[in-house]
């Protein structure tokens, strides 16, 4: 049996999933939690949304909208226009109507107090997902932006109203110091037989689940942790993640993102680095940091090419 726990952002580590589900679905008897970034995390309009938790549930589920590249497929925007008219919520974050479905099943499941991994757990019944979901914390930790100019927002008003277009200087979880790893993650990672950090964001995504404290430590602890790149001949596949970079200190480039997680033999985390066939030059740049890199094709264009990632993955 391979026990596999992915640590994952949303659309991208929800790709990653999908792949991960498929390859071990050929292997007998495979064993798969993913450990979901919850720092997107907000309150709008009274409801607690989930935007990472949500791609992540809607793909594994097969409800997830490709097209659009986020939220429910045939969704509609009823609410969302009496929310506008209403002058309610925020005017340029769209909240579809099934979306708003699973946000007050969840705020009405959080006020009768259960925790977010319950709600997690309740959330995962509906559709046969195939995978453990949970989230990094049941605390509140979410992602806000120091901006150049000196204030700071909300990660969702940055990234989808302003489209990471202020100059951000750091990325903060207030209270991530004091939260603690959700039930279940550190047990999972403990029992893994290979941690994978999907290619998501490794700033605002992977990032805040390191945060979590414990989660380095019990990585450390784990018999192998492989990281899949996100960066594509030197480029975000999708998004703004080279903004995210930039604040950090982080070139957008693979081996310079394989060093920021860092080697385990040098006090990091991996054991080795799965990079892009466009970026095989920067492989003996990833190999002098003591992190073992292989080069595999990194397009997630289809389930086939999909799975074939997450099979590097699993065989680094
Ligand atoms: P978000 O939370 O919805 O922004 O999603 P994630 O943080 O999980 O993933 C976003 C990242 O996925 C982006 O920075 C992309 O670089 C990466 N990504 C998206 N599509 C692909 C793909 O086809 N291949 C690879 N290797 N990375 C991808
Ligand atoms: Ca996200």
């Amino acid at each position: 049996m391979t026990r596999v726990v992915i640590l994952a952002g949303g659309v991208g580590g929800a790709k990653f999933t999908l792949g991960v589900r498929a390859a071990l679905a050929r292997g007998g008897d495979p064993e798969a939690t993913v450990v979901v970034n919850t720092g997107d995390d907000l309150w709008l309009s009274g409801v607690r949304l989930q935007p990472d938790i949500d791609s992540v549930l809607y793909a594994l589920a097969g409800q997830n909208d490709t097209q659009r590249g986020w939220g429910r497929a045939g969704d509609t925007e009823r609410v969302n226009a009496e929310l506008q008219a209403w002058g309610a919520g925020w005017p340029w974050f769209t909240l579809g109507d099934l979306d708003l479905g699973t946000h007050l099943a969840r705020t009405g499941w959080l006020r009768e107090g259960l925790s977010v991994t319950e709600v997690v757990a309740r959330l995962s019944r509906r559709w046969p997902i195939g995978v453990r979901m949970l989230p990094m914390t049941d605390s509140e930790v979410d992602t806000h932006v120091l901006l150049a100019r000196g204030d700071r927002m909300h990660f969702q008003e940055w990234w989808t109203r302003h489209r990471a277009a202020l100059a951000p200087v750091a990325f903060e979880n207030p209270g991530v110091q004091d939260a603690v790893p959700a039930p279940g993650v550190l047990e999972a990672i403990a029992e893994a037989d290979v941690v994978l950090l999907a290619p998501s964001n490794p700033v605002v995504s992977i990032g805040p689940i390191l945060a979590v404290p414990g989660v380095r430590d019990a990585l450390r602890r784990a018999p192998r942790v492989v990281g899949v790149a996100g960066i594509i001949g030197g480029t975000v596949v999708r998004g703004m993640a080279d903004v995210c970079l930039s604040a950090i200190g982080v070139d957008t480039r693979s081996d310079a993102v394989a060093a920021h997680y860092g080697a385990r033999t040098a006090g990091g985390l991996l054991d080795a680095w799965v990079m892009a066939e466009e970026d095989a030059a920067l492989a003996p740049a990833v190999q002098a940091c003591g992190i073992h890199p292989v080069v595999a094709p990194l397009w997630m264009t289809d389930a086939a090419t999909t799975e074939a990632v997450a099979q590097a993955a699993l065989q680094a």
